[in-house]
């Protein structure tokens, strides 16, 4: 053991980007003082620029964990739920048990309805940290610390075609195919000639073997998403996500129920209670836990209760350095019932600089880190970009 936790520190990481997340501004978006743009498809708020929060945790002996929560918005309110009221509650504790730590901060503010946002965002964040340094502790990767199957490997498959036309899409995703994926998955609101010819060119560039995924972003009523489906199914679609708006269960139970599509939610979600109140209404095939709004100890619990229910599990991966990412990687690759990962490209090939450690994606396979804890840990050069909050 290295003792109780010392300290907890909380910063932001932010890199400049390229090409925006799902592409080039289109006509009528533009960047505000922000650096924010909305997207016109699907009317969400996306930086310009790739942010996320870290959270350090160190203990009295000297073990360091890291952890990592979204950051693309108003990062100052995580920071200031970990600082103001978090951090005091972790320090002093054992890290013995990352789980009971977590459902004991997540009680502390049940009573006031906090169970989900940017609360338990800097939960999961903690949570992460706490779990690297308990792998760190034991000299294990944390992936062997964790009930279940054992996979050194996990099938990827390749997201996000930021490129202005169907045509350069459908390029970008044959030159992945090239490097050895065959799963894509692209976004409906970024289809600028319509869902259905958006499927129809890129199964014209990738051939009937390859997968090929759509991700509607909750933009749709129950009949409009049926209704794009219908459009899509005949081009081979692998499955449908986020069809309806998220707080609509009502249409995700008539969607579900009405195609034969499979359809994969869950991205959002917080804690396994969110996943509880759709899949007992809904005929979901997929759930997509994202480890930055989960933690390890939310993921897995979300995991159990898909193979209880014979559910697939494709883990969403999003924008940041990539330590939520190797989380994602050592809880995914415990779960019975893991069918791939979602590999988020244009983040993560100019992010590999941040990290050290030896986690790869490549040949439509991630490879997991194989080092104590994580496996991974902030590069020199992402230690001087780190900005305190
Ligand atoms: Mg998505």
């Amino acid at each position: 053991m290295s003792g109780p936790v010392e300290s907890v520190e909380v910063f932001t990481l932010t890199l400049p980007r390229d090409t925006p997340y799902l592409g080039a501004l289109r006509p009528g978006e533009r960047a505000n003082a922000q650096g924010y743009i909305v997207r016109k498809g699907n009317r969400t708020v996306y930086p310009t620029f790739d942010r996320s929060v870290l959270v350090r945790v160190k203990t009295r002996g000297g073990t360091v964990g890291w952890g990592e929560t979204y950051g693309i918005v108003a990062p100052g309110a995580v920071g200031a739920i970990i600082n103001d009221l978090l951090s005091g509650f972790v320090v002093g504790r054992e890290v013995d048990n990352p789980s009971a730590i977590y459902d004991d901060l997540y009680d502390l503010m049940r009573v006031r309805g906090y169970t989900g946002g940017f609360y338990v965002d800097a939960l999961a964040a903690i949570d992460i940290a706490l779990w690297d340094i308990a792998g760190r502790q034991a000299g294990e990767p944390v992936s062997s610390l964790l009930d279940g199957v054992s996979r050194e490997t996990i099938g990827a498959y390749v997201s996000g075609l930021p490129e202005p036309t169907m045509d350069k899409r459908a390029d970008l995703a044959r030159r992945w195919q090239d490097r050895g994926f065959d799963a894509f998955k692209f976004a409906t609101p970024v289809a600028d000639e319509g869902p259905a010819a958006e499927l129809q060119n890129l199964r014209s560039a990738l051939g009937p073997q390859a997968r090929i995924a759509a991700d509607m972003h909750w933009n749709q009523t129950a009949e409009e998403a049926l209704a794009l489906i219908a459009a899509m199914e005949p081009h081979g679609l692998w499955f449908a996500e986020a069809p309806v708006r998220t707080e609509d269960i009502a249409a995700l139970e008539t969607v579900s129920t009405a195609t034969a599509v499979p359809i994969a939610v869950g991205e959002e979600w917080r804690t396994v209670w969110d996943m509880r109140q759709r899949i007992d209404r809904c005929n979901i095939s997929i759930v997509q836990p994202e480890m930055g709004h989960k933690g390890i100890t939310n993921f897995t619990r979300i995991g159990a209760l898909a193979a209880e229910h014979e559910i697939d599990v494709i883990p969403h991966a999003t924008i940041g350095a990539g330590i939520f990412l190797a989380a994602s990687l050592h809880a995914s690759s415990a779960l019975p019932t893991l069918a791939g990962h979602e590999f988020q490209h244009s983040i993560f090939e100019p992010n590999r600089r941040l990290l050290v450690g030896d986690m790869d994606c490549r040949e439509g396979m991630y490879r997991l880190p194989t080092a104590p804890g994580l496996g991974v840990e902030p590069s020199e050069e992402a230690l001087e970009l780190l900005q305190p909050i």
